[in-house]
C-alpha cells in the first residue's frame, strides 16, 4: 500500500481563503485585524517563521507588524513592549517568536500576553479552557492537525490515538484535543519504555519530538493515519520530519509530508486565531 498524502499546503490554502471572507466582514465594520510579532535576537529559523507569518497576513488582508529586540535586551524591555501591544487597539493578536534567548524567562513573558490576544494559545487561561473542553484560542499546531483530520474525513471517536511528545506547544494540547473528540489517547515521551508497543496500536499517530527517523514503517499499524510534526534540518540542508517517510508510506493509509504538511497548517491556524481574536475583541461586552 502507498499512503495517501495529506496535503497540508492545499488545506492551509483553503483555510486562508476562508479567513479572507471573515476579514471582509470585519473590514465592513471598519476593523482590520492586526497581528504583532515579537522577535528577539537573530535566529535564522525564527526569521523564516516570522516572514512566513507576515506573508500569510498580507495574503488574507491582515495588518501585521514586526517588533525586533536585540538578543541582549532585558526581560523588562520585552514585558514593556508586550504591555504596550496589550493596550494597542490596532493589535488583536500578539505572538512571541520562540525560542527566546536563555537569559529571558519565556514563561513569564508568554504569560504577560493578554489572553484574548494570545493567538498562540500558550497562556494558562487559554490552556485551562482547553483542559475544560471550552476551547478559546488554542495552540496552532495541534489545531492544524485536528483540521486536517476533519477535512480528510478521518474518524476520530473511538479510535486509538498515540501522541509522541508532551510539550505544551504540541504534544499535550494535541492529546487534549483528541480526548475531546472521543479518541482513546496514549502520550509517549522520552521515558516511554517500549515506543513500538504503543505506536503499533495507533490508528492515529502524531509524532512531535524533533528526532529524524524516530518512527519507521515497522512501528506503524497498517492503515494508520500519520502526522509528522517534527521539523529537522539535515546535514545536507534539507528538512525532514521525525518519521521515516519512505517506509512509513508503505504501511500507513494517510501521511503528512515534511515539508508541506503540518507546518503549513500551523501558520494558517495562527491567522485564523488572529481573526477569531479580532471578532471577539469587537463584540460588545455584555
Ligand atoms: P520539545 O523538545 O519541547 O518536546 C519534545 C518531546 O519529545 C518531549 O516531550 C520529549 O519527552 C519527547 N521525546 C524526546 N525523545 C523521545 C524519544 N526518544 N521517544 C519518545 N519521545 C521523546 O519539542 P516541541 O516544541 O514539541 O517540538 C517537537 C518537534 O516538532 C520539533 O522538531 C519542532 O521543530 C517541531 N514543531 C513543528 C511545528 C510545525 O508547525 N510543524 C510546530 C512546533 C514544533
Amino acid at each position: 500500500m502507498s499512503a495517501e498524502l495529506i496535503d497540508g499546503a492545499a488545506i492551509a490554502s483553503q483555510v486562508l481563503d476562508e479567513q479572507k471572507q471573515r476579514v471582509a466582514v470585519l473590514w465592513r465594520k471598519k476593523v482590520r485585524p492586526g497581528l504583532a510579532a515579537i522577535l528577539v535576537g537573530e535566529n535564522p529559523a525564527s526569521e523564516v517563521y516570522v516572514r512566513n507569518k507576515a506573508r500569510a497576513c498580507e495574503e488574507v488582508g491582515l495588518h501585521s507588524e514586526l517588533h525586533r529586540l536585540p538578543a541582549n535586551c532585558s526581560e523588562s524591555d520585552v514585558l514593556a513592549l508586550i504591555s504596550r501591544l496589550n493596550g494597542n487597539a490596532q493589535v488583536h493578536g500578539i505572538l512571541v517568536q520562540l525560542p527566546l534567548p536563555s537569559h529571558l524567562d519565556s514563561e513569564r513573558i508568554l504569560q504577560s500576553v493578554r489572553p484574548d490576544k494570545d493567538i498562540d494559545g500558550f497562556s494558562w487561561h487559554n490552556l485551562g479552557a482547553l483542559v475544560a473542553g471550552n476551547t478559546r484560542l488554542a495552540p496552532c499546531t495541534p489545531t492544524g492537525v485536528m483540521v486536517m483530520l476533519d477535512r480528510v474525513g478521518i474518524e476520530i471517536e473511538g479510535r486509538n490515538a498515540v501522541v509522541i511528545g508532551r510539550s505544551v506547544i504540541v504534544g499535550k494540547p494535541m492529546a487534549l484535543m483528541l480526548i475531546g473528540r472521543g479518541a482513546t489517547v496514549t502520550v509517549c515521551t522520552s521515558k516511554t519504555r517500549d515506543l513500538r508497543e504503543h505506536t503499533s496500536r495507533a490508528d492515529i499517530l502524531v509524532v512531535a519530538v524533533g528526532k529524524p527517523g524516530l518512527v519507521d514503517g515497522t512501528m506503524i499499524k497498517p492503515g494508520a493515519v500519520v502526522f509528522d510534526v517534527g521539523i529537522n534540518r539535515m546535514p545536507d540542508g534539507k528538512l525532514a520530519g521525525d518519521v521515516d517517510f519512505a517506509s512509513a508510506r508503505e504501511v500507513a493509509s494517510h501521511i503528512t509530508p515534511v515539508p508541506g504538511g503540518v507546518g503549513r497548517m500551523t501558520v494558517a491556524m495562527l491567522i485564523a486565531n488572529t481573526v477569531s481574536a479580532a471578532e471577539r475583541l469587537i463584540q460588545p461586552k455584555s
